[in-house]
């Protein structure tokens, strides 16, 4: 199985702290396998794993994993950067109505995406006009009229002999004319790529201008989609896709290659015939199902939080330590940083989780500020704060050196002092600032 494979190339790596080219060897070929096997096209395949192994030499391994299941992590998290880090919504024009042009091959869910981009827009309460400018498949016009009938979404159409360009300019008109806040409108397309269709839609986007142009893409399409995705951005200028049919047993590879090769974000996934069945697209969820190796990722994850943890506990009973001075504060401060940031400590303080990110961002630069002061301070200072809050004359000097002003010094001191009664407190099961706990 994959699984024992990787175990048994993982267990010669095992011990290693750093992820180098050698100890990811067996690994990167294992995502190779996962990315072709998720019907990626092979050319993406290869552009991705070479820049992904030069940005995942020299990341560090973490503790209670090896470099190969570290690497899946960088892999993973590339992997949703490269799809977009979050959902891209759909163009809106300053002045309604938004035009949508849906453009694809044929058979790929154009009509159907569009009644149920419809219907997903009118959910949020915005109107919109549908139009059928499929002029040559005999049940076209039908087929949406139907679906908009459904969804009670008027239709514009103009039957099957006028010009299709035609058509699209006279819908957004109409759109404009109701006050329809979105018209989409929904073309023909051919089985394969053709002069005759492109030349047809390069018309129609040049008359409509539209603010969306959405290529439908059938998810099941696998390696061909990137020459698809490459034509129709080459030739009309797409700016996002909808993936169809992923609810088929697809892994999804195609989201990749399109994105890798339009550079043009997935809005919009259809996961079944029925009209509510389109999701806006999450990276992650795409990224997860296209590797196919949660297992490792949990692992890793695991690993993280465990990590997390421990630092946690040893930071907790050092604050707990009554007798705590200023080079336990520069340890846990300097903790604090290693762990990432400041906020990570707070979100796990119960109650402080709502902080908000200025403020987190203050009490960074709290920290620096202060672990500079210290780093003025003489060792005898630092392990006897008393000493400083009874001399002038050292204030005067750490302030000199610090190149923080003497007020400054003082107001550490101070707090450094207030705090290390108030944790006292709280090692000793009081309530800091409830009025209780008289110093006797
Ligand atoms: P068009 O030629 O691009 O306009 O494609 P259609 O909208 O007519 O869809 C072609 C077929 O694909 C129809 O049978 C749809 O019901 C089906 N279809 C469209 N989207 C999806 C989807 O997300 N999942 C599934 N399973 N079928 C879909
Ligand atoms: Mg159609």
């Amino acid at each position: 199985a994959l699984t024992d494979r990787l175990e048994e190339a993982w267990k010669k790596l095992r011990g290693q702290n750093i992820i180098t080219h050698a100890n990811i060897q067996e690994t990167l070929k294992e995502v190779r396998r996962a990315l072709l096997e998720a019907d990626v096209n092979l050319q993406v395949v290869k552009d991705f794993i070479a820049d992904i192994e030069k940005s995942a030499i020299g990341v560090k391994v973490i503790q209670g994993v090896n470099p190969g299941q570290q690497f899946i992590k960088v892999v993973y998290e590339e992997l949703v950067k490269v799809m977009g880090e979050s959902n891209s919504p759909l163009a809106k024009a300053e002045s309604d109505p938004t035009v949508i042009l849906m453009v694809g091959l044929q058979g790929t869910g154009k009509t159907t995406a569009t009644a149920k981009l419809a219907h997903y827009l009118k959910k949020q309460k915005q109107s919109c006009l549908m139009v059928a400018a499929d002029i040559y498949r005999p049940a076209a016009i039908d087929q949406l009229k139907t679906l908009g009938q459904q969804i009670e979404v008027p239709v514009f159409e103009l039957g099957n002999q006028e010009n299709p360009v035609n058509i699209a300019l006279q819908g957004v008109n109409k759109a404009k004319e109701i006050e329809a806040d979105v018209v989409i409108i929904d073309t023909a397309g051919r089985l394969q790529i053709d002069q005759g269709m492109m030349l047809e839609l390069t018309q129609i986007k040049e008359s409509i201008n539209p603010h969306d142009t959405l290529l439908v893409v059938d998810a099941m399409t696998g390696q061909e989609a990137a020459n698809l995705a490459q034509t129709f951005h080459e030739k009309i200028k797409i700016t996002g896709t909808i993936l169809t049919k992923m609810d088929g047993d697809t892994r999804g590879g195609a989201a990749l290659s399109v994105r890798k090769v339009s550079g043009q974000p997935i809005k919009f996934v259809g996961v079944g015939e029925k009209i509510e069945a389109l999701q806006p697209f999450y990276p992650d969820r795409m990224a997860s199902r296209i590797l196919n190796m949660g297992d490792i990722l949990t692992l890793v994850e695991k690993a993280q939080e465990e990590i997390d943890f421990s630092d946690m506990e040893q930071l907790q009973s050092k604050i707990l330590d009554a007798k705590f001075d200023f080079n336990d504060f520069l340890k846990q401060t300097r903790l604090m940083k290693s762990m990432g940031s400041f906020s990570n400590i707070l979100k796990m303080v119960p109650g402080l989780n709502k902080i908000n990110t200025k403020d987190i961002e203050k009490g960074e630069n709290e920290l620096k500020r202060t672990e500079a002061m210290i780093g003025s301070m003489t060792l005898e200072e630092r392990k006897d704060p008393d000493l400083l809050a009874k001399s002038p004359s050292r204030r005067y000097r750490i302030a000199k050196g610090s190149g923080y002003s003497e007020t400054e010094i003082s107001k550490l001191i101070k707090n450094f002092t207030r705090m290390r009664t108030m944790m006292q407190q709280l090692g000793n099961g009081g309530m800091p600032g409830m009025g209780g706990g008289m110093p006797g």
